[in-house]
């Protein structure tokens, strides 16, 4: 087991720093009346409340991400994403507090032409931020374009650091082992045994980071990760490959057997970015019972997920459960129709 001490001066030794996004832990909340419900204890991780950007999980990638781009000397970043992408919206908030330029390129791979979907949402926060917006057609390849825009860039004199889909890679996943160390603290201090830890899973790195930092921590938690999107063996691929070059930094210390990894499928509806029936009945109960909202992409199907899991009998009413709220509520707002 390596402490959280030992965790930083290890990555720090090899060559990996963060800047502070997260100065505080977001908080653990008990859903006390959804409990009651379902009959077993649910507890929130509430990194939708982070207080810059409206929140969201990749403000602990950018915490890592950020301190690379720094390190590099980039004057501006590029990411991609969805037309909805919470990533996007949270690089650019990161990039402009931290002086950087800022590049979207969002691909239109969602089927969904509503103007709420094309328009709204996180969209009017990227425009409000003053990113500049590159959309792209469904068909065409965002990353090669995302290069070539970089080398348009470096071309006329600037540093350009690129960010992958989700902020996805190894160093944005370190972000999850740190998370991982912080609720560990948090559960410590509240005297709660968790040994359930639900997730949704988009790119992977998420997913991946709370799996090496559980290991790193010894903490005999299972992970279980909800795919948001019907195909599952790319994402499952390349959640192994983070894993796989996280376990390299900390070699020997990691040591996770991929078949154990639980990416779990059936509860994605019929596309990435479609709400699924069952995802915004989720997302009704949570508002309802809570006051708690969750977003039509992620956290709603991935907590429709849990209460399918919870309601066959596959988690034990008699063990506590950790859901990771990792953000999106903005993207309400691009999917008013459904509400
Ligand atoms: C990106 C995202 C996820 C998925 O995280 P990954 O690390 O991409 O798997 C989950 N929830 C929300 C709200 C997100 O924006």
């Amino acid at each position: 087991m390596l402490n959280f001490e030992g965790f930083k001066s290890h990555l720090s030794r090899r060559g990996y720093a963060s800047v502070s996004l997260l100065p505080e832990p977001t908080p653990i909340h008990y859903l006390s009346r959804l409990s009651r419900k379902l009959g077993v204890d649910i507890y929130m991780k509430r990194d939708d409340a982070a207080s810059i950007g409206l929140g969201g999980n990749k403000l602990r990638k950018l915490e890592y991400l950020m301190a690379e781009a720094k390190a590099n000397r980039a004057t501006r970043i590029i990411t991609i994403g969805a037309l909805q992408s919470n990533h996007a919206r949270l690089t650019a908030c990161v990039a402009t507090m931290l002086g950087f330029e800022v590049d979207l390129v969002l691909k239109e791979s969602v089927p969904d032409s509503s103007a709420a979907y094309r328009e709204n949402g996180n969209l009017v926060l990227d425009r409000l931020i003053g990113a500049k917006i590159h959309r792209r057609s469904v068909q065409e390849d965002v990353l090669s374009y995302a290069k070539q825009l970089a080398k348009t860039y470096s071309d006329a004199g600037e540093q350009v650091y690129l960010i992958p889909v989700g902020g996805s890679n190894l160093v944005g996943s370190l972000g999850y082992i740190h998370a991982a160390y912080e609720m560990q603290q948090q559960l410590a201090k509240l005297d709660i045994q968790i040994r359930q830890i639900a997730l949704a899973s988009g790119s992977g790195g998420t997913h991946a980071g709370l799996l090496a930092g559980v290991a790193l921590l010894n903490w005999p938690a299972q992970v279980r990760a909800y795919n948001v999107q019907p195909e599952k063996e790319p994402l499952l691929t390349h959640t192994v490959k983070l894993l796989s070059q996280i376990s390299e930094i900390f070699d020997p210390l990691i040591a996770i057997d991929p078949s154990s990894i639980r990416l779990i499928q059936g509860h994605h509806g019929d596309a990435y970015g479609i709400p699924s029936k069952n995802g915004l009945d989720a997302i009704a109960l949570l508002a309802q019972t809570e006051g708690i909202f969750l977003d039509p992409v992620y956290t709603g199907k991935a907590f429709a997920g849990l209460i399918a899991d919870i309601e066959s009998g596959k988690l034990k009413a008699n063990e506590p459960i950790l859901f990771m709220h990792t953000g999106g509520v903005p993207g309400l707002f691009a999917y008013p129709g459904h509400f």
